[in-house]
């Protein structure tokens, strides 16, 4: 059955559930919110509710409520690999703060350990666990994003989170209490559940000298700045690295650097990255992704696949 526009804008929440979210959460849920401002894209519409979730027992709390009125749900991070459609996302999103930012780095033999909620961002941890001397952690610098992002998204260089994975902890609505559990790692995903948030995770890395760990990470951050546009607003790469290839290798052959649509333009600096000029809506952005793809697939015979997710409701107009 497919939805019209007006029935796919339509808020799923009704008085009740608005009523019992504000008792849940006080002063952090707040309804038709605008999650553009929590994107690197800075795009998309309104969220039904977003709820800001600060503890392992609210989330669980939260959880069994979606459960119980079976209320769709996502987990938003940093919003720095995603693309949110206008007409926004029904149900609710849910952000981590309070306990799930805490973060804890310790030496224990030949390693270095970082304990981390899912919500600490990937530049405080690197920070942290470099200072420690975190042999590889240069190969996640740069990247801005939360660790549960991160590690849904399996993100990385040349190395990548699951790399270094010794435990994560997850909560979902059909088991919200937190529990571990054991991955598969692979390049930009996981067999990490679809209904599962990531609450905390524990990493482990070699020990390493932290001079030459901290002068490796300065030096990966040095050579971003010359290639990625990371002061304009965009969502990194847009699609996976086809085997064997580079997306942003095919996207530049094809000659779309500089292309349009609206307000997003395939930036001139990394072919892979789409830059929100000021105002691109998401479906500027997802024309210009569909342009781009059927370009590198009628002359180069390559099916690019997307590494941003996209959320929501994406409408015409
Ligand atoms: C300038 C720039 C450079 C980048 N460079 C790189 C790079 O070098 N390598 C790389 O791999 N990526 C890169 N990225 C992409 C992005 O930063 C990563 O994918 C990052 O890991 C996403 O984290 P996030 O917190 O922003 O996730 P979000 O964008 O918020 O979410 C991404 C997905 O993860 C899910 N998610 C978020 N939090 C959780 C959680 N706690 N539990 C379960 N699921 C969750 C979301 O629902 C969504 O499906 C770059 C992005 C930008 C803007």
């Amino acid at each position: 059955m497919s939805l019209t526009t007006s029935q796919a804008l339509q808020s799923l929440l009704d008085e009740g559930d608005r009523t019992t979210l504000s008792g849940i959460f006080p002063e952090r849920v707040c309804f038709d919110e605008p999650l553009a401002p929590y994107t690197s894209w800075r795009i998309g519409g309104p969220a039904d509710a977003l709820v800001n979730v600060e503890s392992e027992e609210e989330l669980a709390q939260l959880m069994r409520f979606c459960f119980k009125r079976h209320l769709p749900w996502l987990v938003l991070g940093s919003g720095s690999n995603v693309l949110v459609g206008d007409g926004g996302v029904r149900g609710i999103v849910i952000r981590l703060g309070g306990c799930f930012t805490a973060i804890s780095v310790r030496l224990e033999g030949k390693h270095v350990i970082a304990e981390a909620g899912a919500s600490v961002g990937m530049a405080a941890l690197t920070a942290k666990a470099a200072s420690a001397g975190a042999s590889g952690i240069g190969s996640l610098s740069g990247i801005p994003g939360t660790l549960g992002g991160s590690l849904r998204m399996n993100a990385g260089t040349d190395r990548e989170v699951g790399d270094f994975v010794r435990e994560v902890w997850v909560q979902s609505p059909s088991k919200p209490e937190p529990h571990a559990v054991s991955l598969q790692y692979y390049y930009r995903h996981t067999t990490l559940e679809h209904d599962a948030v990531v609450s905390r995770v524990t990493l482990a890395f070699e020990r390493g000298d932290p001079a030459e760990v901290r002068a490796e990470m300065q030096e990966r951050l040095v050579r971003r700045k010359r290639t990625q546009p990371i002061a304009l607003p965009n969502a990194g790469s847009c699609f996976r690295n086809p085997p064997g290839d580079k997306a942003a290798r095919l996207i530049e052959a094809v000659g779309a650097k500089g292309w349009r649509e609206g307000e997003a333009e395939v930036s001139p600096l990394h072919a892979n990255f789409i830059n929100n000029l000021g105002r691109a809506s998401a479906k500027d952005v997802a024309t210009l992704l569909a342009r781009v793809r059927r370009a590198v697939s009628d002359r180069c015979g390559v099916d690019l696949q997307l590494e941003v997710h996209l959320i929501g409701v994406f409408v015409d107009g």
